[in-house]
């Protein structure tokens, strides 16, 4: 078994995340974030690259989900025992929340790429004796509690992450934040490397600002304004007392609030968002910060099912290290392999959906998926909007349908839409068969992105910063449907990798119902069901042209030569 001593003799770059999606048995994710944190460790791991992940133990991970006949959605914990899966820290360090000295532990988890390589994973634990039952609870639920359960949390990961990895001896080169949730860690930083009192001179800031810049990257996912934690100072001076110099706080993270992208963004040489388009859309909403694009990716041996692993294995050896090689899918891989091996994939897809879910799918039926996480701007509801018109469709052109996700416990409107849906499902009856599968996760969306023939997005602009499960159908032959925002902007090559919903990326979110509907109509079914070597030709584009670039070895390099060595 590894330990701490085997990762600290060489210099790492300490990479903070509240939620890392680490294996589908610790749920220790809620989405997007967490998978892309996850995929970053696993191409590090592949590449070589020294990096140590700090994130929570979140003991009762995030939720497991349940969902009645009418689509209510009910909540039960996710418990996890970390010394399963993890070995104990020797260190315990102590932050100061809310005038009280909270002790932190920790568990050691080794992340293994699909080669030899590994990183280590400090997972911070406060569920210890020393502690007081509230305290002991801060690390247990992903994105639970209040606002102010939140605010220690973030102590907990940035303050208390620090401290824990200098406790462990690690030797750290940079920070790369992943979201503003870990930017307390950068304040941590400040007061390290505040200039001696005697040197201050009046109307000074005792802290030495550009040497933490210097240290300190920062990656943001969230274009909309209200998706940045803030937190109100009557707060943070409750719970962080006299930590941080209140005028240097204000100058750093906002005058109204504590605003944690505004605190990262001032305290990173490094800041970028996490599509071209996306990133444009932070210069808009921070004007004067230099805000770079790397376009997220996907892990490629975790995002790609069995049939297809065995055929890039034979056709094209080396595809997991260097998935640039995928763009020769075109011309090396037979048609009939490719087919074969998404028959081999859709199969399985349809046992399963068929064993929990009741509903009898075919394989012979064009399957479409759709699957994230229930929130509005996602807008799950965009292709029931006319159901008859669907309908219609259908007859001419038979349509199954497959779908996933959970809805945030206090996202009222999410969980209204998992009800929406299921009411659809209900009135669309025999005529299009569609199956909700509960509780997704990592192994649902791997089965799922493999087996449905199309992957849909219909999310509002701009709202989708990247999305990420549109590229794991890519590495499965998997074409995508989707409204032109986030990755797919820069993915879609119309007719070729996939088709895109509307006609460019500041086309109205009005029309996109009546455009989806005439794409699979017009375009999507009749090639599906007349024209098997058209059909092909788009799922090898998809492998060849977006796999081959979508992926997180690319993204991993990029950080590496662009945000960790500068
Ligand atoms: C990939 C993934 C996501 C993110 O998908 P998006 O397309 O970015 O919404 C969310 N949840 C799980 C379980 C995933 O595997």
């Amino acid at each position: 078994m590894a330990t701490i001593d085997d990762f600290i003799h060489e210099p790492r770059v300490a990479y903070f995340s509240m939620e890392i999606a680490l294996r589908n048995e610790i749920p220790t994710y809620a989405g997007g974030l967490g998978v892309l944190a996850g995929d970053t460790l696993r191409s590090a791991a592949d590449l070589e690259i020294p990096l140590v992940a700090v994130t929570l133990a979140s003991t009762a991970g995030y939720f497991r989900q349940m969902i009645d006949a009418e689509g209510r959605q009910t909540e039960q914990t996710d418990p996890w025992e970390p010394s399963q899966w993890a070995v104990s820290l020797d260190a315990i360090v102590a932050v100061t929340i809310e005038g009280r000295r909270v002790w932190i532990g920790g568990w050691l988890y080794v992340l293994g790429g699909h080669m030899n390589g590994t990183q280590p994973v400090v997972l911070l634990d406060t569920d210890l004796e020393q502690n007081g039952a509230d305290d002991r609870a801060i690390t247990r639920q992903l994105y639970g509690g209040d606002e102010a359960y939140r605010l220690r949390q973030e102590v907990v990961l940035g303050i208390g992450g620090i401290r824990m990895l200098q406790a462990l001896g690690f030797q750290l080169r940079q920070y790369h934040m992943n979201e503003g949730h870990s930017a307390l860690l950068a304040l941590e930083l400040l007061r390290r490397y505040a200039h001696p009192t005697e040197e201050v001179r009046a109307g000074e800031s005792p802290y030495d600002i550009p040497r933490v810049r210097e240290l300190c990257c920062f990656t943001t996912h969230t274009p909309v304004e209200a998706g940045h934690d803030k937190f109100g100072y009557d707060l943070v001076q409750r719970v962080l007392g006299d930590y941080i110099d209140p005028l240097t706080l204000r100058h750093l993270a906002g005058a109204e609030d504590l605003n944690m992208t505004r605190l990262a963004l001032n305290l990173s040489e490094y800041v970028n968002g996490v599509a071209r388009r996306h990133a444009e859309v932070s210069r808009h909403m921070f004007p004067g910060y230099h805000v770079h694009a790397v376009t997220n990716g996907v892990h490629p041996f975790t995002w790609t099912s069995v049939p297809f692993r065995k055929l890039f294995d034979a056709r094209l050896p080396g595809w997991c290290h260097e998935p640039e090689l995928l763009m020769r899918a075109e011309c090396c891989i037979p048609d009939e392999s490719v087919l074969m091996a998404h028959e081999e994939a859709k199969q399985r897809l349809i046992d399963e959906v068929n064993t929990r879910s009741g509903i009898s799918l075919s394989v012979d039926c064009f399957t479409l998926g759709f699957a994230r996480r229930m929130t509005a701007y996602k807008r799950p509801d965009l292709l029931f909007s006319d159901l008859e018109r669907l309908q219609e469709i259908a007859r001419r052109h038979p349509i199954q349908i497959v779908l996933a996700g959970k809805a945030h416990p206090k996202d009222a409107s999410g969980k209204q839409l998992i009800e929406t849906l299921h009411n659809h499902i209900r009135e669309l009856g025999s005529v299009i068969p569609v199956a909700y599968l509960p509780d997704y996760d990592m192994a649902t969306a791997l089965a799922l992105v493999s087996g449905v023939d199309v992957w849909l997005n219909t999310p509002l602009r701009p709202m989708e910063a990247s999305g990420t499960s549109g590229m794991k159908a890519a590495f499965n032959g998997v074409p995508h449907v989707s409204v032109l925002d986030g990755w797919w902007i820069e993915g879609c090559i119309e007719g070729i990798t996939g088709w895109a919903i509307g006609d460019d990326a500041s086309s109205a979110n009005g029309n996109d119902a009546g455009h989806l509907y005439q794409k699979l109509e017009q375009t999507i079914l009749p090639l599906y069901y007349e024209d098997r070597a058209g059909w092909t030709a788009i799922m090898k584009g998809a492998i060849a042209k977006c796999a081959s670039y979508f992926n997180s070895q690319r993204m991993m390099r990029r950080y590496a030569s662009e945000a960790y060595v500068r």
